[in-house]
């Protein structure tokens, strides 16, 4: 005799077993997907798609500012005071450089230098400064392995020294390469320094800024099967994401604390750069919650989805806590340089100097610190404490937001195509630049 709890738990059983749950759903076979996918898809591209070399930072200067920038409601605190008429231009910045290229290195002759004025010379004769590598590591030179899909630090530490061979050591492609590279990407850095110079923020002028993707693909088109293209890397890219990216950068750093240990110290710098590509990404809201590694498909339609995730993320910000007990509002590429951003800009900052300064020490002494303690984390945001009032699009357990419509709804389901998805993001015009939050919002 069956109880009526007995009846219960069985018909839920039931009904569990036949129902998909998360990433095990039928996210692919559309049934209103086009037949010519992949020509669909390229349609659907967020149109403010600029190639992502966006690592690039200023250092502020007004003591004030950078106070105010460190409180939870500093977008408040700029918004009253934007309204007032400000005569010296205290919101500008008096010295523009970029990240890497701002750190003072120290070096093994006793002096410092700044790194933009100390380029180092590649084993492939490349010349490229420190806040260069930080560009083109990663978004520019990688391989077919990602380095977080490694089984274990050793793989790991495998990948990361092939994705830095074809950086730094193959000369079948470069010096060339990453000349022409640099050189296409000078425009852009050009006009967010224009920009700058203006007082302006710069996502104001990344709508006006060529469209150099072409050039760059063409220039990477006809790489070695293993050196995927600038967009074959792209949609791959999951080592610039979350957890990823850690795993990624503690890669990286652990060989060139190894390298700078047995007393190589400008390789190990150099090796460092690259590493601090996914240290610097980890700093972008867009790159914190979507779970880009899951969002992946052979059409793209997935990672499709993750750049709008990505995207409106990025826009909109998103608050968070750095284990030193630091907290602020962050927002994501293009916008690193505006000076809503300023706090993000100087916690990416104090990570990035706290990674090149370890690399000094483990020189000097001769000693590696432990892997997982890396000082840089100390500045970055700890991912399970993230927030903000939008839900994201994508859970980590692969719901989507049921309304993409509204962004602050967090009612969730996990029965959705990613080419609907995709189709329906872009036909909402929601994602046109600038993203903005919507209506249900509450702000
Ligand atoms: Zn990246």
């Amino acid at each position: 005799m069956t109880t009526e709890f007995e009846e219960l738990a069985t018909s839920t059983v039931e009904t569990l077993g036949h129902e998909p749950i998360g990433w095990d759903y039928d996210h692919e076979n559309d049934p209103n997907a086009p037949p010519d996918i992949e020509a669909a898809l390229e349609k659907l591209q967020p149109d403010h798609g600029h190639n992502d070399y966006s690592q690039l930072v200023a250092i502020p200067v007004s003591e004030e500012e950078i106070e105010a920038s460190s409180k939870i409601d500093y977008v408040k605190w700029k918004q009253e005071r934007a309204a007032k008429p400000h005569k010296d231009g205290g919101f500008e910045y008096a010295e523009h450089s970029y990240l890497g290229d701002s750190l003072t290195l120290a070096w093994n002759d006793g002096q410092s230098y700044v790194a933009k004025n100390k380029p180092f010379t590649l084993p492939n004769g490349l010349e490229v400064t420190y806040g260069q590598i930080n560009g083109l590591a990663g978004d520019f030179y990688g391989t077919v392995n990602p380095i977080s899909d490694g089984r274990d630090l050793q793989d790991q530490r495998q990948r990361f020294l092939r994705a830095w061979y074809w950086l730094a050591v193959d000369r079948t492609r470069n010096p060339a390469e990453a000349q022409k590279i640099l050189t296409t990407l000078s425009t852009e850095v050009d006009m967010v320094q224009a920009a700058l110079d203006k007082g302006q923020d710069p996502s104001t002028v990344y709508p006006k800024i060529p469209d150099v993707n072409v050039q760059l693909q063409l220039y990477t088109i006809a790489r070695p099967d293993e050196c995927p293209s600038y967009l074959g890397l792209a949609k791959i890219n999951w080592d610039h994401f979350g957890a990823d990216a850690r795993t990624a950068y503690n890669a990286c750093h652990s060989v060139a604390l190894q390298v700078a240990a047995s007393g190589n110290l400008e390789l190990a710098y150099a090796m460092n750069a690259f590493g601090d590509h996914f240290l610097q990404d980890s700093f972008a809201a867009g790159h914190m919650r979507t779970p880009r590694r899951k969002l992946h498909d052979s059409v793209g339609a997935a990672d499709l989805c993750a750049k709008y995730m990505h995207d409106e993320d990025n826009a909109i910000g998103l608050s968070v806590k750095s284990p030193i007990g630091r907290a602020w509002h962050t927002f994501g590429d293009k916008k690193l340089l505006d000076k809503e951003d300023i706090a993000n800009k100087n916690e990416a900052w104090n990570a990035v100097r706290a990674s090149a300064d370890e690399i000094y020490t483990a020189w000097k002494t001769k000693t590696v610190p432990e892997y997982r303690k890396y000082a840089a984390w100390n500045y970055a945001p700890i991912l399970s404490e993230v927030s903000s009032i939008v839900a994201p699009l994508f859970t980590p357990d692969g719901q989507r937001r049921v309304d993409i419509r509204k962004r602050c709804q967090a009612k969730y389901t996990y029965k959705y195509w990613y080419w609907s998805t995709a189709a329906d993001c872009a036909l909402s015009g929601l994602w046109k630049y600038p993203i903005k939050p919507t209506a249900d919002c509450k702000i």
